[in-house]
Protein backbone atom coordinates (compact mmCIF):
# COMPACT_ATOMS: atom_id res chain seq x y z
CA UNK A 1 0.00 0.00 0.00
CA UNK A 2 1.68 3.77 -0.83
CA UNK A 3 1.11 6.20 1.52
CA UNK A 4 -0.43 9.31 0.13
CA UNK A 5 2.76 10.74 -0.34
CA UNK A 6 4.00 8.25 -2.61
CA UNK A 7 0.73 8.04 -3.77
CA UNK A 8 0.53 11.50 -5.08
CA UNK A 9 4.02 11.37 -6.29
CA UNK A 10 3.22 8.54 -8.60
CA UNK A 11 0.29 10.07 -9.89
CA UNK A 12 2.25 13.43 -10.79
CA UNK A 13 5.53 11.49 -12.31
CA UNK A 14 6.02 11.36 -15.83
CA UNK A 15 8.23 8.41 -15.36
CA UNK A 16 5.74 6.71 -13.19
CA UNK A 17 3.43 7.23 -16.10
CA UNK A 18 5.99 5.77 -18.98
CA UNK A 19 5.88 2.28 -16.84
CA UNK A 20 2.35 2.06 -16.36
CA UNK A 21 1.79 2.86 -20.41
CA UNK A 22 0.21 5.92 -19.66
CA UNK A 23 2.09 8.10 -21.53
CA UNK A 24 4.11 6.60 -24.52
CA UNK A 25 7.66 5.76 -25.12
CA UNK A 26 9.85 3.58 -27.34
CA UNK A 27 10.45 0.99 -25.20
CA UNK A 28 13.76 -1.29 -25.23
CA UNK A 29 14.05 -3.26 -21.92
CA UNK A 30 11.17 -4.64 -19.41
CA UNK A 31 11.69 -7.42 -16.09
CA UNK A 32 9.51 -7.41 -13.49
CA UNK A 33 11.52 -4.54 -11.78
CA UNK A 34 12.57 -2.29 -13.98
CA UNK A 35 11.69 -0.40 -17.52
CA UNK A 36 13.85 0.81 -20.04
CA UNK A 37 13.22 2.89 -22.99
CA UNK A 38 14.78 5.48 -25.35
CA UNK A 39 15.47 9.20 -24.27
CA UNK A 40 13.22 11.56 -25.90
CA UNK A 41 16.21 14.07 -26.62
CA UNK A 42 19.41 11.58 -26.99
CA UNK A 43 23.05 13.05 -26.34
CA UNK A 44 24.47 10.14 -28.03
CA UNK A 45 23.65 7.65 -30.83
CA UNK A 46 22.56 5.18 -28.15
CA UNK A 47 20.67 7.08 -25.14
CA UNK A 48 18.39 5.02 -23.02
CA UNK A 49 16.94 5.78 -19.13
CA UNK A 50 16.61 2.63 -17.36
CA UNK A 51 14.42 3.00 -14.59
CA UNK A 52 12.79 1.17 -11.50
CA UNK A 53 9.35 0.22 -12.00
CA UNK A 54 8.79 1.64 -8.44
CA UNK A 55 8.94 5.16 -7.91
CA UNK A 56 12.16 5.95 -6.21
CA UNK A 57 13.38 9.91 -6.25
CA UNK A 58 17.19 9.60 -6.10
CA UNK A 59 20.45 7.98 -5.24
CA UNK A 60 19.48 9.15 -1.72
CA UNK A 61 16.04 7.80 -2.09
CA UNK A 62 17.38 4.22 -2.34
CA UNK A 63 17.26 2.21 0.62
CA UNK A 64 18.56 -1.46 1.37
CA UNK A 65 14.91 -2.79 0.65
CA UNK A 66 16.05 -1.70 -2.92
CA UNK A 67 18.39 -4.37 -3.94
CA UNK A 68 16.97 -6.42 -5.80
CA UNK A 69 15.69 -3.36 -7.99
CA UNK A 70 19.46 -2.49 -7.97
CA UNK A 71 21.11 -5.98 -9.10
CA UNK A 72 18.15 -5.72 -12.01
CA UNK A 73 18.92 -2.23 -13.15
CA UNK A 74 23.00 -3.25 -13.40
CA UNK A 75 21.58 -6.93 -15.57
CA UNK A 76 19.49 -4.60 -17.74
CA UNK A 77 22.06 -2.30 -18.69
CA UNK A 78 24.73 -5.20 -19.88
CA UNK A 79 21.28 -7.00 -21.79
CA UNK A 80 20.75 -3.88 -23.38
CA UNK A 81 23.86 -2.75 -24.46
CA UNK A 82 24.50 -6.34 -25.45
CA UNK A 83 21.87 -5.85 -27.65
CA UNK A 84 22.26 -2.65 -28.99
CA UNK A 85 25.54 -3.58 -29.99
CA UNK A 86 27.99 -1.24 -27.52
CA UNK A 87 28.98 -3.54 -25.08
CA UNK A 88 32.24 -3.80 -26.97
CA UNK A 89 32.97 -0.63 -27.88
CA UNK A 90 31.99 0.54 -24.38
CA UNK A 91 29.41 3.06 -22.62
CA UNK A 92 28.84 5.53 -19.64
CA UNK A 93 26.06 4.55 -16.97
CA UNK A 94 25.26 7.88 -15.19
CA UNK A 95 23.29 8.37 -12.71
CA UNK A 96 21.88 12.47 -11.96
CA UNK A 97 21.23 13.75 -8.19
CA UNK A 98 20.09 16.84 -6.95
CA UNK A 99 20.62 20.37 -8.66
CA UNK A 100 24.42 20.22 -9.37
CA UNK A 101 24.12 17.74 -11.65
CA UNK A 102 21.36 19.22 -13.57
CA UNK A 103 18.60 16.37 -12.02
CA UNK A 104 15.39 17.35 -14.24
CA UNK A 105 13.38 14.30 -13.83
CA UNK A 106 12.55 13.23 -10.15
CA UNK A 107 12.39 9.23 -10.45
CA UNK A 108 15.42 7.82 -10.59
CA UNK A 109 17.32 6.78 -13.79
CA UNK A 110 20.37 4.90 -15.41
CA UNK A 111 21.53 6.68 -18.47
CA UNK A 112 22.88 4.05 -20.93
CA UNK A 113 24.61 6.44 -23.30
CA UNK A 114 27.33 5.04 -26.26
CA UNK A 115 27.81 4.76 -29.94
CA UNK A 116 29.87 7.41 -30.15
CA UNK A 117 33.81 8.19 -28.58
CA UNK A 118 32.66 10.26 -25.77
CA UNK A 119 35.25 13.03 -24.06
CA UNK A 120 36.84 12.03 -21.31
CA UNK A 121 35.27 14.92 -18.65
CA UNK A 122 32.30 14.07 -16.65
CA UNK A 123 31.94 17.13 -15.09
CA UNK A 124 31.30 19.45 -18.60
P1 LIG B 1 18.18 14.00 -15.85
O1 LIG B 1 18.63 15.35 -16.32
O2 LIG B 1 17.08 14.11 -14.83
O3 LIG B 1 19.30 13.11 -15.39
O4 LIG B 1 17.62 13.26 -17.15
C1 LIG B 1 16.28 13.27 -17.52
C2 LIG B 1 16.23 12.73 -18.93
O5 LIG B 1 14.89 12.42 -19.23
C3 LIG B 1 16.70 13.75 -19.98
O6 LIG B 1 17.79 13.20 -20.71
C4 LIG B 1 15.45 13.98 -20.85
O7 LIG B 1 15.74 14.13 -22.22
C5 LIG B 1 14.63 12.72 -20.58
N1 LIG B 1 13.20 12.91 -20.67
C6 LIG B 1 12.45 13.91 -20.11
N2 LIG B 1 11.15 13.75 -20.36
C7 LIG B 1 11.05 12.61 -21.11
C8 LIG B 1 9.94 11.92 -21.68
O8 LIG B 1 8.78 12.31 -21.56
N3 LIG B 1 10.22 10.79 -22.40
C9 LIG B 1 11.50 10.33 -22.56
N4 LIG B 1 11.67 9.21 -23.28
N5 LIG B 1 12.57 10.95 -22.02
C10 LIG B 1 12.35 12.09 -21.31
ZN1 LIG C 1 7.89 8.01 -10.63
Amino acid sequence: MLSPTEAFKTKECIFCKIVSGTLPSEKVYENDNVFAFRDISPQAPVHILIVPKKHITDVLDVSVSDSAVFQNLFQAAQQIAAKLGIAGSGFRTVFNSGDHACQTMYHLHLHLLGGTQMGGSLVG
